[in-house]
């Protein structure tokens, strides 16, 4: 009826942002591509949005490293502490998550450091570890960092929901050993400080020889690759090692200098507003999994505002609180299959709408797959360039994350829209990778100490 294809019109409408054309996201790429370059560039560097910090990793293990290391992965939703044993190909890890509360989170550096060095002695401990007499530990950190050398890095800015006094431009490491040595007797040798894309990338590499890059799609979004030291302005490393070393893009910031306005909704702009890094982090804001809850979220308020979906609804009720519709929930609508919406009714009910119809079912199953899809199609504009400009005849793509681990189209939407993006000489795979930030801080420790 004409009734409803006015309804159907405006809500078109409303999420018509979602939709990019080819054009648009090749017009990315080229941007993307240029901000890489100002990175790399000592000149451009300053300046530049996408940081591309030498992460001081210039080989890849080979499958033949061995030993035994302690790493710990700090950066996201869960701290761990792990046990890494490397032999050749056989990799044996014990692990424990620990909570970090959120005055923790928020409280000062010292604090947070502490909390980490008592989960370390907690485990030492727990492991019978205390008579070793030295633990080389690889430390995966997963913020910004301006990396001093493989063990001393400074802070460049917090992400992802963490906030804690007095670190930004400090060393982590040094602010890690010094917070060890107060809890603990053992004798720990930090040996190396990644982030999770570099611990990506060195897990899968252990046994794949063409991956040379590492892409995380979690909390939030980053990804890192090998790259030519003649490329690399930034820094001075001619100490006859590999003529190569791993970027870390840190390419989360893309945006932030504006350029990618033309492709922002007014969904985004609003999570933005209220997120606690406003002008921050812009393209992560469209991909990472801690914002495309939301999105959907502020799209189906406003939707429900122009009295398009659920009628008569609670205005109390979880829609309209920020934060209250998490990303996950976008796995699960998007899972649901043929007419009934399991999932999505389950959903609906959870955030306290109980009058919905059919119709606003298939909506919400709409603006999840449009908000998804747009996330998957822009990190893949971001790996095709890196294809690109790699040039080589195969690559592998490590990835590791929830978002892509869960998300039921992130993969084939992902495989897809970069084989449409990038040049066809270029084969590409794209390969979930486990325990990035364990056995990939491993692999660098053991690496680095050339423990073979
Ligand atoms: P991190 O990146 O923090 O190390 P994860 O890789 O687990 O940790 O990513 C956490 C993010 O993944 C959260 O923002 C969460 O919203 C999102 N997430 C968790 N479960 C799912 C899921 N089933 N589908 C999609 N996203 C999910």
């Amino acid at each position: 009826s004409p009734e409803q294809m006015t309804k159907y019109q405006k809500i078109e409408s409303l999420v018509k942002g979602f939709k990019l054309p080819s054009a648009t996201y090749r017009q990315v790429m080229m941007l993307w591509r240029e901000e890489m370059k100002n990175g790399l560039k000592k000149r451009t560097n300053p300046t530049a949005d996408i940081k591309m910090f030498p992460s001081f990793v210039r080989s890849l293990p080979d499958g033949t490293e061995h030993g035994k290391f302690l790493a710990l992965d700090l950066g996201g939703t869960n701290f761990r502490v792990l046990l890494v044993e490397l032999d050749g190909p056989l990799v044996d890890i014990e692990s424990k998550t620990y909570l970090i509360p959120q005055q923790v989170m928020l409280g000062t550096g010292e604090q947070l450091f502490d909390h980490v060095a008592h989960c370390v002695a907690n485990f030492i401990s727990k492991h019978g570890l205390e008579r070793e007499p030295t633990l080389n530990l690889g430390f995966t950190f997963s913020f910004p960092l301006m990396q001093d050398g493989l063990a001393s890095a400074r802070l460049s800015k917090w992400t992802k929901g963490f906030r804690c006094e007095g670190v930004i431009g400090k060393d982590v490491c040094l602010l890690l050993k010094q917070a060890l040595q107060k809890c603990t007797h053992v004798d720990i040798n930090v040996v190396a400080v990644i982030n999770d894309a570099v611990g990506t990338l060195m897990s899968a590499a252990h046994s794949d020889r063409n991956c040379e890059i590492g892409l995380i799609l979690g909390t939030g979004c980053n990804a890192c690759y090998m790259e030519k030291l003649d490329e690399v302005e930034t820094i001075e490393l001619d100490d006859g090692g590999p003529n190569q070393v791993i970027i870390n893009t840190e390419w989360g910031a893309f945006g932030d200098n504006g350029c990618l306005d033309f492709v922002r909704t007014e969904y985004d702009r609003e999570l933005d507003t209220y997120s606690i890094n406003p002008g921050k982090q812009l393209v992560e804001k469209m991909i990472g999994g801690m914002y495309l809850g939301e999105i959907v979220r502020l799209t189906l308020e406003r939707l429900t505002s122009e009295g398009l979906i659920f009628q008569g609804v609670d205005p109390e009720c979880d829609l309209f609180n920020r934060g209250k519709f998490y990303t996950k929930y976008l796995s699960e609508i998007e899972s649901d299959r043929g007419e009934f919406f399991e999932n999505t009714k389950m959903i609906l009910e959870e955030i306290g709408i109980e009058t919905y119809t059919l119709e606003d079912c298939k909506i919400v199953k709409y603006v999840c797959a449009l908000v998804s899809a747009r996330a998957s199609f822009l990190v893949s504009a971001g790996i095709a360039t890196l294809i690109n400009c790699l040039k080589r005849p195969e690559v592998t793509v490590a990835v590791d994350g929830s978002l892509y681990r869960f998300h039921p189209r992130f993969h084939n939407l992902m495989s897809l829209k970069i084989y449409e993006l990038v040049e066809p000489a270029y084969k590409f795979k794209l390969a979930l990778s486990h325990d990035g930030s364990g056995k990939g801080a491993a692999l660098v420790a053991a690496v680095t100490t050339h423990m073979k």
